[in-house]
């Protein structure tokens, strides 16, 4: 149950993957029939890719992963600039985080506070000046599910008339929620969070916008992304996304019901919900106040049950996405668990069982 982590590679994927890597292992930029049949698999991932999003193909590009995808996006949309601002949000991951950082030594970053757990269209609205250069707010929190109303937020920056692009880190919505990326300028997505292998990423970019790549070298993906590309990763990624796509609705039921389970099972035994209840049913993060998140992640993994304390925090330090909702003193006490269809009701249970046993045998902090 750390799937917002990282996802089993789905058989389909896998297989691909593995006629890639031993039979048509060719480079495609290579000139012969091996290279030649490489290059049209990776066209052929990147239709269903694009379709999936509802973007074009040539709209689409691959990375080794979403981190350099963030990367790009951000900086090479900002780099012809030397002043502005740029709006995103106080809970992105480290990929959005860590690059605002260190932007902020040239540009103004103006980081929206949740509501509620949530990034609201009017906190935007207020933040959005004539200035602003760029957009940058992920589709769903990666620690807590919450879920920005990106189309909402699109609309009040289209009426404004300001001319920004409009990035959103979309690595835990992709094939989750319901959303067209071509309401969007640039959008990242992570192969290796849907059941494909790690090693891919890619970055839409809206026709005629321009992004400076941020390295240099054989000019692949049209001079974006350089490096030879990630075969193998890249023509599984596109089998895990066809196989998600067939049966999206049912798999976010079961999802759906797993979470619920847990969500009031976790109450039942004393627990706090830090996420919103309107969330992605793909991720839940709670609290056992005055037992360490640490402790239970431990003892949990002890009995082969792997979930995650939501945060890289040490036992001193808050958690950054839990301080930004006001559940910041949670952080230490705080458990993400995240689902994928494959998750069942049964196991939803046991972990309850384990809970309930942690909560007896570890010994509370104050
Ligand atoms: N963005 C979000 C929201 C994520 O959850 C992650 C992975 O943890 C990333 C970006 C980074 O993805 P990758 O592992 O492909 O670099």
């Amino acid at each position: 149950m750390d799937n917002a982590a990282t996802t089993c590679v789905s058989d389909e994927a896998a297989q691909k993957s593995l006629r890639y890597m031993t039979e048509t292992f060719g480079n495609p930029e290579s000139r012969h029939g091996f290279g030649i049949a490489a290059h049209s698999a990776v066209e052929e991932s990147r239709k269903i890719l694009a379709r999936a999003m509802g973007i074009e193909p040539d709209e689409l590009f691959f990375a080794p992963s979403a981190t350099v995808a963030n990367n790009t996006a951000i900086r090479g949309a900002v780099a012809s600039k030397r002043k502005g601002r740029i709006i995103s949000t106080a809970f992105e991951h480290p990929a959005v985080e860590e690059v605002l950082k260190d932007l902020e030594k040239t540009f103004e970053v103006v980081r929206l506070v949740p509501v509620g757990g949530k990034i609201t269209a009017d906190a935007f609205r207020q933040a959005l000046t004539p200035d602003t250069i760029l957009v940058t707010c992920m589709q769903v929190n990666n620690e807590t599910g919450a879920v920005t109303p990106l189309k909402e937020m699109v609309t009040v920056l289209k009426r404004s008339g300001v001319d920004a692009p409009f990035h959103s880190d979309a690595v835990q919505g992709f094939l989750k929620e319901d959303f067209r990326y071509s309401m969007l300028d640039m959008a990242t997505f992570s192969g290796h969070k849907m059941h494909a292998p790690k090693g891919v990423g890619a970055l839409y970019v809206k026709k005629g916008l321009r992004v400076k790549p941020v390295l240099w070298g054989g000019g692949q993906e049209k001079n974006l992304f350089s490096g030879t590309h990630n075969v193998p990763a890249i023509v599984g990624w596109g089998a895990a996304c066809e196989s998600l796509k067939e049966d999206k609705e049912e798999r976010r039921r079961t999802v759906e019901k797993v979470n619920e389970i847990l969500r009031t099972g976790i109450v039942d035994l004393g627990g706090e919900i830090n996420s919103p209840q309107d969330a992605s049913p793909y991720i839940l993060n709670a609290a056992f106040p005055g037992y360490l998140g640490e402790n239970i992640l431990n003892y949990l993994s002890e009995r082969g049950i792997c979930i995650s304390t939501g945060s890289a925090c040490s036992a001193k330090k808050q958690s950054r996405v839990l301080s930004a909702i006001g559940k910041g003193d949670l952080s230490r006490f705080s458990l993400r668990f995240s689902f994928c269809a494959d998750n069942t009701e049964e196991e939803a249970r046991l972990v309850l069982y384990a809970l309930k046993d942690a909560l007896k045998d570890i010994s509370t902090v104050r």
